[in-house]
């Protein structure tokens, strides 16, 4: 165990205190998991040319950009669904392809929307 001190926002810091109070845990031990399972999902992210599966949120304000750029990847998007929230469009796609293409398709996303995230699901 190595102990060093870290400085975060006031509201993450109350809310560590309220779910280890939860889950019956000390802080120590409920940051050292979140933060092991963050480096994990980077690492496996990280590897060049290995298999991305994972979900792209885009929040824009009209779905035609949005369905433009799934027509053009439509070999890495498995499913998408579009609904309305805040009087804009929020777009979930559930892609599978290279870590390159996963990348370039949340790039071009990104470029016409107001939000687009990826999150590496394995
Ligand atoms: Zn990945
Ligand atoms: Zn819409």
């Amino acid at each position: 165990m190595k102990r060093f001190g870290i400085a975060i926002p006031k509201e993450v810091a109350s809310e560590v205190e309220k779910l280890s109070q939860e889950l019956g845990v000390t802080r120590s031990d409920l940051i050292a998991v979140a933060v092991q399972e963050y480096l994990e999902s980077r690492k496996n992210h990280a590897d060049p040319g290995h298999q991305c599966v994972g979900a792209v949120l885009a929040l824009s304000d009209s779905f035609s950009d949005v369905g433009e750029i799934i027509e053009e990847h439509k070999t890495s998007v498995l499913a998408y669904t579009h609904l309305h929230v805040e009087g804009k469009c929020l777009t979930i796609l559930v892609v599978k392809g290279s870590g390159d293409a996963v990348e370039r398709l949340t790039l071009e996303l990104s470029k016409k929307v107001h939000v687009a995230r990826y999150v590496p699901l394995m």
